[in-house]
Parts: structure tokens; sequence; C-alpha cells
């Protein structure tokens, strides 16, 4: 790791800019976006449908690559990477939650959660089976470890696919509208999901519909039309849970 790097801020995005082309059309997703984000913060993204949410998410999880702007996140300048680099890290750093869970159907809710541990390769295969069912235990799904997603409730399929993001220890967590696809009070109870991890000293971002994600999180970022609108921190102990990185 390069000086430059242990200087950064966890998660830093300079002048992020990301423009889709299409139809000889070119449309500016995100038009230059400078934000940092220190370890530990519980960060919630809000916005108007097509404003640059997804495609910011997207950016500092390395799915996608900006079209000029530097990202680096959690030790590495994203940018710098080479696809495979690319996926070694975000398979170590990144744990993702989706809207609609993207559970693999054909496998077993406790295989789904196995499967980033196998591709990842940290933690060792002898452990890896009672990690997965300790995982499941966590986020309350444990005995439904066997079955196929479609057996489960969507709940219950964002909970293992919660338990998924956490296979591999990752530090960050990052959730695109994890209950945009959920009833209130499943998604209270994902919520608080959230709310432990972040206990726990996880750098957490969840883009939100909804309103209440204000009152949980410890800052929240307005994206408007591919820029940052508005910036609130609630200072809740973010500074305290900040880890000299080495
Ligand atoms: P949000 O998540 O806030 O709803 P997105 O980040 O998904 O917004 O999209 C921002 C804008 O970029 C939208 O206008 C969307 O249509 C456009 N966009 C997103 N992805 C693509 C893509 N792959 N190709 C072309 N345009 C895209
Ligand atoms: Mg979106």
């Amino acid at each position: 790791m390069s000086k430059n790097d242990i200087m950064r801020p966890f998660i830093n995005l300079a002048e992020v800019v990301k423009t889709y082309e299409g139809n000889g059309k070119v449309y500016s997703a995100l038009k230059g976006v400078t934000l940092s984000i220190s370890e530990g913060e519980y960060v919630g993204i809000v916005g108007r449908s097509g404003s640059g949410k997804t495609t910011l998410l997207n950016m500092l999880t390395g799915i996608d690559k900006p079209t000029s702007g530097e990202i680096s996140a959690a030790g590495r300048v994203l940018n710098s990477l080479t696809e495979d680099q690319l996926a070694v890290w975000r398979g170590r750093k990144v744990g993702i939650v989706f809207q609609f869970f993207q559970l693999l159907p054909t496998l077993t809710i406790l295989e789904n959660v196995m499967l980033p541990m196998d591709f990842c390769g940290v933690i060792p295969p002898k452990q890896r089976k009672e990690r997965a069912v300790k995982l499941l235990e966590k986020v309350g799904i444990a005995e439904h470890a066997n079955k196929l997603p479609a057996a489960l409730s969507g709940g219950e399929q964002q909970r293992a696919a919660i338990a998924r993001a956490l296979s591999n220890d990752p530090p960050i967590i990052a959730a695109d509208e994890p209950t945009g696809n959920l009833d209130s009070k499943t998604a209270e109870m994902v919520f608080a999901i959230f709310d432990n991890l972040s206990q726990e000293g996880k750098t957490i971002l969840i883009i939100s519909h909804d309103k209440d994600i204000s009152r949980r999180v410890q800052r929240t970022i307005t994206i408007t039309d591919g820029i940052i609108s508005g910036d609130i921190s609630y200072g809740r102990e973010v500074m305290q849970n900040v880890q000299p990185q080495s």
C-alpha cells in the first residue's frame, strides 16, 4: 500500500463523473461527486428515482467504473485495479445487498451463504459450513438453512442475502433499497439487522426510499440529478469508531 492510500479516508470519491451512452445520446448519471466516508459510518443515501443513487453505489463497490474521477475504498484506489484485482478486492471488502435479494434459486440458503466463501478463499474450507450456519442464526433464519430460496418469504430471503453479504466478514456493507420489496414490519426487521451491524463497527451504506432511514443512520446523503444536494451528519460517535489504517 502506498503512502497516498494510507492518507485517504476509508472511502473517498474525487470528482466522480459517470456518463452512459446509448441511442447516440450521452447521459450524465453522476456529474462530479466528491465524497468521503469514515470507517464505521452508518450512511443513508436518498433521492428520487433516477437521481443516480444506484450508479453511486456501483462506483464505490467497484461494480462499475467511473467515466472520470478517482475512487478509493478500504485501502485501494479502485481505478488502478484490473478486473481480476477488483473482483478479489470486492469479495473481501464489500458485502452487497440488493432489492430483489438475488439468491441463486437452485442452491439452498446455506449453499447461497457459503458460495462467496468458496469464491474468495479467505475462510478456510473446514470452517465455511459452520460459519454460514452462525450467520443464518445471526439473522434469525437458521431453521431454513436447507430450503431453496423460493420456499422462504421475502423478508427471510433478504435476511439470507444479508447473511451472504457477511460471509467473508467484509468491512463495508452496501445495500440498494434492501427493504423496497418488503412490507413495513418486515422492513423494520431488516433495518434492525443493519443497525446491529453498525454497532459492530461495519461501514454501512443504504440506499432507501423509506422516509424513516434518516432517523436510524448517522448521516444522510441526498442525490439530486447526479450531484450531492445534501449531506447531513448526526454526530453519534462517528469519529470514535475510526480505526487507524495499517
Ligand atoms: P437511482 O438508483 O437513483 O434510481 P440510477 O443510478 O439507477 O438512479 O440511474 C441514474 C440515471 O442514469 C437514470 O436516468 C438512469 O436511467 C440512467 N442509467 C442508469 N444506468 C444506465 C445504463 N446502464 N445505461 C444508460 N442509462 C443508465
Ligand atoms: Mg436505484
